[in-house]
């Protein structure tokens, strides 16, 4: 492409995304006037995996302030490529621990956060690096007492240990729950009644750690539900960027 054609093909994605954007806001607000919830208090996250940091770069000119991704090596050159741009960085994948050192030094919220092993790791590169990175525990609702998911996350019962062992660790900060609606096990297509049971867990947890609010359920296809159920973040791919060409 020469430089006219792609400056039409980065107007043309900048339109695209904002009409995305703007479908998605709808979708947003109309699932917090549908539960008397103000607008505020749900935080749009785009998740950018697989998508090139132009994308990046125009959703932050279209008013987007967190980004979030789910792969390391896909991520730390698009955050290296970003710095510029006034966004949080949201770690949602699971995390290896030998990729923690490289996360850490982009990532402001780690919301995968799901077995003690990670936190010291987290602990450790968090202090190295000078930085405080916020945590979030991904739970598997599906995940059998003890067991982690599939998908990463872990059962509800490990809670509360795992939310203790991230209060304590320095460089870390307790911040809440994520999950991932499970595609198996009782909450199979209940996605409602997965994200209704997430808040109990959070309800529970802030019992012990006040400060520790943030809810990130919904996805494209759900988030109307995790909204309505009470989520504060949602993370949203396919309904802003398109359908992603392989999976990711
Ligand atoms: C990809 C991904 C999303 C976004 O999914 P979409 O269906 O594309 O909106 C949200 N959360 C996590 C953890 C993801 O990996």
């Amino acid at each position: 492409m020469d430089r006219t054609e792609d400056v039409a093909a980065l107007a043309a994605r900048k339109d695209e995304l904002a009409r995305n954007l703007a479908q998605v806001e709808e979708r947003i607000s109309s699932a917090c006037a549908a539960v008397g919830r103000a607008r505020e208090e749900v935080t749009l996250i785009v998740v950018t995996k697989t998508y090139p940091a132009s994308d990046v770069r125009l959703l932050a000119e279209l008013g987007v302030r967190h980004v979030a991704e789910n792969r390391d090596q896909d991520a730390a050159p698009k955050a290296a490529a970003s710095t510029d741009l006034p966004l949080t960085w949201h770690f949602v994948g699971q995390l290896q621990t030998n990729k923690v050192r490289s996360v850490v030094g982009y990532a402001d919220e780690v919301q995968s956060v799901d077995r003690l092993k990670l936190v010291g790791s987290l602990s450790s590169a968090a202090l190295r690096a000078e930085r405080e990175v916020g945590c979030l525990l991904q739970v598997a609702l599906d995940a059998e007492v003890g067991e982690r998911g599939e998908r990463g996350g872990v059962s509800p019962d490990g809670v509360e240990e795992l939310a203790a062992a991230v209060a304590e660790a320095p460089g870390l900060r307790l911040d809440g729950l994520m999950t991932v609606a499970p595609l198996s096990g009782e909450y199979a297509g209940r996605q409602r009644a997965a994200f209704e049971r997430l808040m109990e867990i959070s309800t529970r947890l802030r019992t012990a750690h006040p400060a520790a609010t943030m809810v990130s359920a919904g996805m494209s296809a759900d988030l109307d539900e995790a909204v309505a159920a009470g989520a504060t973040h949602v993370r949203v791919g396919t309904a802003v960027l398109g359908v992603r060409p392989r999976l990711g």
